[in-house]
């Protein structure tokens, strides 16, 4: 060990998470470092240990010091007689110690678990780190958040370990703590790489520009990241804008080999797999080129031989592609694409045993590989060994189930739709059809023949590559290995299921017919493999194997090098300003150290926050103490919920365990006579007080003419008026299936398009019409959806156009039926609309649109669908996927007929266990559109109201309630928002802006804007409402203070812009969280832009080149805020 240099010796010291990506240790420039590093790993293991040891035997000697140090301090003694009692369950550590030994001990105990964690962490032991930061997390449950370099570094060890669920929500949780945080840049990057990956594109992008946006230093280069954009838009099928996106990095002077083989390698299966490209023979030239460059530049690339092979064999060059793949197996290590598709080849040659081995390669590298199964099923088949191909059938279609069940795969799994509704289907008739076959010729006379291949279980149990070794002699050295390394045969071998055999015989007529389809097979599995996208491919690969503790090293697969690429290329690239990274970055660490807890958060002390701020402050004490506020560092993260609050998280659900009965609650409805019922202020009551309530008989009650909402009217009003079309399989109400796996599931499938009033009329009528002819031979349409009158069971042949289903299997399958549902009708024109919004005014206050009573009306413009008028043309089936309206405000629909709807509601208390079933799921429950499958909400004790609407009546939808809706007949709907001025709206509202802005979710409630309005509007008498406005406002008013405080220290002048009436809400143009009265404005892309602070600071650390706006004078501000007080007198709630 050499002489370790004082310097050396203060920078372990101030090492933490922060440090990861930019100290390399592996270097041998840093080997003494490294060997600090370890050592002090070691002290801090055996203190940790010992700790333990001690606590245990020495309470004497401990119990002698604390008294000691007691008698000198009262506060002290104070805190000790509080608490002595209540912690002891806490802290199990310490069991005889009193409260003060443990504040001390625990202190030092826990910080040196995430000391540990992040050493580790710097070495690259990942699992080691976790475990550490875990341990220390379990001691810190109830403060966590204040240590940013632990949430930092706890999502690093995630990501790593490829944890993305944990590793996202860590990452989520840090950037909304801390937004300027050292590492903000290098959270994004990961945050875009694995939201990319789980399918959530539109963030992802949104992380990935974020990422791009600054000017930090940062562990990997400007162009890695748009590689990774282009690559985003790829997936997502953009193939102009993917292409324009690698073709410009072409052209950078200073790409690198690497990424410069990247960007050829996707080019070139851009070009083989993508026909808007041009004409065929032009791309496979164009794709071989860019394989070839690739290969090039990076000639270790598997991948891209791998590729170049499966050119080569689409083109029938044999020989080529043969050499190609052989060569891809010696450099990428055994990989399962690999072995299938030199299976492909060698079936298409004619050689079915050398083809049985390759696949056999596939499979026992990947148990799951579908292709591989699918193809190899055929094999056999091919070769009359029906009972082997009906195994490998079976495994493959098993695979494909299984895919659906694992994590972060959901949205893989739909891309993959198209192409793998085809082969399914043609794998499940294959299946039947070997079923009916089996079941008719006995058993033994199949295996007595003699057989041209090995059966599936000797070819699995046998050591295979014994004739691949003398064919491939290179490769079959390494792949015994690796077989042994990655896959171990030891599951049991794929199944014989005898049982079913026996079972479902078929008549004879479908074999023939089927028995023609099995070139068909193999064109669409094909298919289906070159239409993959290489990465995809290996993604579900990877995560086959994907274990949730140990990651299996030497499999990576090319999802996982683009990610581990970033850490490597980026080393390099920044190997030489690591001296000044380090620099930098020892004086962060100095700054906010061992304190950065308090450093970090809010940029003052957290605890000196909450006793500094309160609401009962004016506006001058509250100017005098951000006056106190260190501005050395940006203000970050303005929350309007209680100061020192955790991160937003979705809520347990209540504990009490239900009976059957309580989880099928009786839906709260009432039923109107006449006007004056809907006027009673019981009725507001009785609404406020449900989660979900139904009154019937409003319209006739009122007399509302809901005529004016007919097709008919809509029509004469306005036929091209825009409708958006939802085009959605047909479906049981209560069911949602998966067809293509004949599964229940969550996720719920539409397509969007667009339409105008008068078309979609047309087509609602006609699918009116169609129904009317249908039901009179056939009245078993009834029998399928008791409750209908009238059940289509045809489409207009303009929805059918879009599914490939034809009618005659409709019959036998009503599950499969296309629909189309009209949404999302904008009846916000007054002018267009004059008459339907003009007759709405007929309802009760609490009911209206616009009202001084409710909040929405208040913002002071419009928000589409919330504030005003939204309408829904439905036809039978039509869906309304799962969700809470935005921001938790409450909604009125009112059904205008002719036909019912079904509602299924689960009360806010329990919104998160139906978030955690979404999660589940692996679908997003702000983003995602699903469809809860009723059994699992039960299983997890979670209530579900479920009802009809019928035409006329009215649901309102209380604050938070979780509800999706179907129509049974043909109907069309009314719908808008309204926010009673309650407390449990307003905090139900602030609580879900917090939480959408953990998520990276835009609220189109601007809820600081809109409370401010409230405090300028209405005097509050309400107690809690008031306490809650007075925070936010406070906590806004502080932040805009220390904000214009900062900017001026940065020589920045704030010019008064001042704001329009009814001017909209300012977003952030970067991040799209709600920018309230100080703006940052940046020249982009000839638009001027408004950025929030922290994207301003991105851009320019300086804030050099951006101009700061002020829209309202600070006394302004003051003004509202002082006079908003707690109006005392009994009497109206509001005035206007
Ligand atoms: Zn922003």
């Amino acid at each position: 060990m050499g002489q370790i240099s004082f310097e050396d010796d203060c920078l372990v010291r101030e090492l933490d998470s922060r440090y990861y990506g930019f100290l390399d240790l592996s270097s041998p420039k840093n080997a003494d470092l490294r060997t600090l590093v370890q050592q002090t790993i070691t002290n801090l293991q055996n203190y940790i240990a010992n700790g333990k040891v001690q606590e245990t035997q020495s309470t004497c000697d401990n119990k002698n010091a604390i008294q000691k140090y007691e008698s000198s301090n009262v506060a002290g003694e104070h805190m000790e007689n509080n608490s002595s009692q209540n912690n002891e369950d806490i802290k199990p550590f310490v069991k005889e110690t009193n409260d003060k030994d443990e504040k001390t001990h625990d202190e030092q105990y826990v910080n040196a678990l995430c000391k540990l964690g992040h050493l580790h962490l710097l070495l690259g032991e990942y699992s080691e780190a976790l475990s550490a930061y875990q341990k220390y997390l379990r001691f810190r449950e109830s403060n966590y958040w204040t240590n940013h370099a632990f949430i930092y570094g706890i999502g690093v060890a995630y990501f790593k370990l490829r944890c993305f669920k944990w590793a996202i929500k860590s990452f989520q949780e840090l950037l909304y703590l801390s937004p300027n945080f050292a590492c903000a840049n290098e959270v994004h990057l990961r945050l875009g790489l694995m939201l990319k990956h789980c399918g959530e594109f539109q963030i992802a992008l949104k992380h990935l520009q974020l990422a791009l946006l600054y000017t930090y230093p940062s562990t990997f280069s400007e162009l890695q990241v748009k590689f990774q954009i282009a690559h985003l838009y790829e997936v997502q099928n953009k193939h102009k804008a993917a292409k324009d996106g690698y073709e410009f990095l072409l052209n950078e002077k200073n790409i690198s080999l690497e990424l410069k083989a990247d960007v050829y390698r996707q080019l070139g299966w851009m070009y083989h797999c993508v026909e808007c490209l041009g004409e065929k023979k032009e791309r496979e030239a164009n794709a071989l080129n860019f394989l070839q460059k690739s290969i090039e530049a990076d000639p270790k690339s598997g991948q891209s031989l791998y590729l170049l092979g499966r050119c080569y064999a689409g083109i029938n060059k044999v020989h080529d592609a043969f050499l190609a793949y052989r060569n891809s197996v010696e450099k990428s290590e055994g990989n399962a694409d690999t072995w299938c598709s030199i299976g492909v080849l060698y079936q298409q040659q004619n050689q079915p045993t050398d083809a049985l081995q390759a696949y056999i390669c596939a499979v026992q590298l990947d148990k799951d590989h579908k292709a591989a199964w699918t193809n190899l099923g055929i094999l056999y088949e091919s070769c009359g060994q029906l009972r082997d191909a009906y195994a490998c059938y079976l495994n493959a279609t098993k695979q494909i189930s299984f895919q659906k069940s694992s994590l972060f795969r959901r949205k893989q799994a739909i891309r993959m739709k198209k192409d793998t509704i085809g082969l399914s289907k043609g794998l499940s008739q294959r299946i039947s059809f070997l079923e009916g076959q089996l079941s008719q010729a006995p058993l033994p006379s199949i295996t007595s023949k003699r057989r041209q291949l090995c059966s599936i279980e000797e070819a699995w149990n046998l050591p295979i590559s014994l004739e691949m070794n003398s064919r491939q002699q290179q490769t079959a050295q390494m792949l015994p290995r690796q077989i042994s390394k990655q896959s171990p045969i030891q599951g049991p071998p794929p199944p014989y299921p005898h049982s079913q055999l026996s079972q479902s015989p078929i008549p004879a007529k479908r074999i023939k017919e089927d028995g023609s389809s099995q070139q068909e097979i193999i064109q669409n599995n094909v298919q289906l493999s070159s239409q993959l996208h290489p990465n995809l491919i290996n993604i579900s690969d990877s995560l086959n194997q994907r274990n949730f503790n140990a990651m299996p090293e030497g499999n990576k697969t090319s999802e996982q090098s683009v990610v581990d690429t970033f850490d490597d290329i980026s080393n390099d690239i920044y190997k030489q300003s690591e001296t000044i990274k380090l620099e930098r970055l020892s004086h962060d660490a100095l700054s906010n150290s061992e304190d950065s807890r308090h450093n970090d958060y809010n940029g003052g002390g957290a605890s000196e926050l909450s006793t500094t701020f309160k609401i009962q402050m004016d506006s001058k004490q509250l100017m005098a103490a951000v006056k106190l506020l260190p501005i050395d560092e940006p203000p970050v993260h303005c929350t309007v919920l209680q100061v020192n609050a955790p991160p937003p998280s979705p809520p347990d659900c209540p504990p009490q365990k239900l009976t059957r009965d309580q989880l099928l609650p009786p839906t709260p409805s009432v039923h109107l006579e006449n006007k004056k019922n809907a006027f009673s202020p019981q009725l507001q009551e009785f609404c406020l007080k449900h989660p979900i309530a139904v009154v019937r008989g409003l319209a006739g009650a009122l007399k509302l003419d809901l005529g004016l909402f007919s097709t008919k009217t809509l029509v004469e009003a306005n036929p091209d008026h825009s409708v958006e079309v939802r085009t959605q399989v047909h479906q049981s109400p209560d069911e949602n299936w998966d067809t293509s796996q004949g599964k229940r599931v969550w996720a719920c499938i539409s397509h969007r398009s667009h339409t105008t009033i008068a078309k979609y009329a047309q087509y609602q009528a006609s699918s009116f019409q169609d129904s009317l002819k249908l039901i009179l031979p056939q009245d078993e349409s009834d029998k399928v959806f008791p409750g209908s009158q009238v059940m289509s069971d045809s489409d207009s042949k303009d929805s059918v156009s879009n599914s490939n289903i034809n009618l005659k299997r409709k019959k036998h399958k009503i599950n499969s039926k296309m629909l189309r549902f009209g949404t999302n009708v904008d009846l916000s024109d007054e002018k267009k609309w004059k008459p339907q919004l003009t007759e709405l005014q007929k309802l009760p206050a609490f009911a209206r649109v616009i009202s001084a009573a409710n909040m929405l009306s208040h913002v002071g413009h419009v928000i589409l669908g919330m504030n005003t008028v939204q309408l829904y043309m439905k036809v039978p089936g039509s869906r309304t996927p799962g969700h809470q309206e935005n921001n938790n405000f409450c909604s009125i629909n009112i059904n205008i007929g002719p036909g019912d709807c079904e509602w299924f509601a689960v009360p806010d208390a329990y919104w998160g266990g139906v978030h955690n079933l979404c999660e589940k799921n692996n679908i997003s429950y702000l983003h995602g559109s699903w469809w809860p499958v009723l059994e699992d909400l039960y299983k997890e004790n979670i209530p579900v109201y479920r009802f009809i609407q019928k035409p006329g009546d009215l649901v309102w939808v209380n604050a938070g309630c979780v509800h999706w809706v179907q129509s049974v007949g043909w109907c069309n709907n009314i719908a808008w928002n309204v926010g009673p001025l309650t407390a449990r709206q307003y905090s139900l509202a602030i609580e879900r802006y917090e939480w959408n802005k953990v998520q990276a979710f835009k609220s189109i409630v601007p809820m600081v804007h809109l409370s401010w309005n409230l405090a300028r509007n209405i005097k509050v008498s309400d107690t809690k409402l008031f306490e809650l406005i007075k925070m936010c406002l406070l906590q806004t008013l502080k932040n805009v203070l220390h904000i214009q405080e900062y900017v001026k220290s940065k020589g920045v002048e704030i010019r008064f812009n001042g704001r329009g009436k009814n001017e909209a809400s300012r977003y952030c143009g970067q991040c799209e969280v709600e920018v309230f009265n100080v703006l940052f404005i940046k020249e982009q892309e000839k638009r001027h832009v408004v950025h929030c602070l922290s994207c301003a600071l991105k851009l320019s650390p300086s804030l050099q080149g951006i101009v700061c706006l002020e829209e309202y004078h600070l006394s302004e501000l003051q003004r509202v805020y002082d006079s908003f007080t707690l109006h005392r007198t009994q009497g109206l709630a509001y005035t206007q």
